[in-house]
């Protein structure tokens, strides 16, 4: 039985394409004592790959050519050696973008029984978590408060806007696209959005959807529409910087209008983070977005991709605004 990975083929120049990444074959090897084989069913495709796919300073080490596309997978036990799990267990685990992995069982988490498992990898995962501390920890919205997120239809921006409807504040989302933000609006309970496709003059539309100022911004995506957002903020607004996807393939940081100034008018905080950050936080996290989500509190929106073979391009489709929710590949 062969094992198929797509490793790192080329160093991109601006957008990922298809000589980014090749698909190698290699033999399944024996099991050993205590070890135990997996087979990918879900794996997820995320806006941070296109950090590792450059050299350069970050939180994490670059990913090398040749090496294994790094990437969070939920994978079924095929056989084990292992004493701590049995075939048809289901584990959640960072193996990478390959069908099959043979694991000591570091670094895997059983699945919870109780979720579909591919909210695991989504609302009651990483994104999940991501939207949670980033949007409560760090902007602490109260109630009454405009919250604007940007990247809204996205995965960490759709439950970032939930998220701030159940803390009772009034909620405006950024999208790329008419069907994004009918979306939020109809399904996901923000107040308003708008398409940044379409529409030219962003501080116009921001000006109209929130008529007493901005007391938080959750950023997915930073550029223009940060530069818009900035000088809109009320006093003491809270900015948690959770990704800036619109420079991710800039080969050189964009010129923009310097902003920081009204940082120091508005008495306002910005603050990056890293969701691991919080790690000795997640248990309770997950349980009380496990509490929002059952109930249909907050809803999950999954943008499935169909095969292994598709990994690529789901994870370029992604980068340039194709998915609604959290994307994934179905093995
Ligand atoms: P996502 O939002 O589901 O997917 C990415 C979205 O980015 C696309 O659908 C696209 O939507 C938008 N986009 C792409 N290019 C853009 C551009 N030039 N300008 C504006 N929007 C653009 O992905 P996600 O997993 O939820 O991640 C969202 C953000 O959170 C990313 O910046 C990611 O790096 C960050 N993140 C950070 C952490 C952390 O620990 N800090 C953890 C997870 C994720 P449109 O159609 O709206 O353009």
């Amino acid at each position: 039985m062969n094992n198929r990975a797509f490793v790192f083929a080329e160093r991109p120049q601006g957008m990922p394409d298809a000589s980014t990444f090749r698909m190698v074959e290699s033999p399944i090897p024996e099991l050993k004592e205590g070890e135990l084989l997996l087979r990918a069913i879900y794996l997820s495709v995320d806006p941070y790959m296109r950090g590792r796919l450059k050299q350069g300073r970050s939180y994490a080490a670059p990913v090398e050519i040749g090496q294994v596309m790094v990437g969070g997978v939920a994978a079924r036990v095929v056989e084990s050696k292992h004493a701590g799990y049995v075939a048809d267990d289901v584990v959640i685990a960072y193996l990478g973008w390959q069908e099959y992995a043979v694991s000591d069982g570091k670094g895997l988490r059983k699945a919870d029984p109780s979720i579909p498992v591919t909210a695991a990898l989504g609302v009651l995962g990483i994104t999940g978590l991501t939207a949670y501390f980033g949007l409560l920890d760090i902007c602490d919205p109260k109630p009454g408060e405009t919250v604007v997120v940007s990247g809204a239809a996205g995965a960490v921006g759709s439950i970032v806007g939930q998220i701030a409807k159940l803390k009772g504040c009034r909620v405006v989302g950024i999208a790329g696209g008419d069907d994004k933000a009918e979306w939020i609006t109809s399904e996901c309970g923000f107040d308003a959005a708008f398409n940044y496709k379409t529409t030219t003059d962003y501080a116009a539309a921001l000006k109209e959807l929130c008529p007493k100022g901005i007391d938080v911004y959750f950023d997915n995506v930073g550029g223009p529409i940060t530069d818009a957002v900035l000088p809109q903020i009320n006093t003491g607004a809270r900015i948690s910087i959770c990704g800036q996807i619109s420079q991710y393939n800039n080969a050189k940081p964009e010129m923009g209008p310097r902003l920081l100034s009204m940082l120091v008018v508005a008495w306002a905080k910005m603050q990056g983070f890293l969701v691991s950050d919080y790690a000795s936080r997640f248990g309770p996290a997950l349980e009380e977005l496990k509490g929002w989500y059952l109930p249909g509190r907050i809803r999950n929106r999954e943008d499935i991709v169909e095969g292994f073979e598709n990994l690529p391009s789901a994870f370029i489709g992604l980068l340039k605004g194709e998915n609604i929710g959290k994307r994934l590949v179905k093995a």
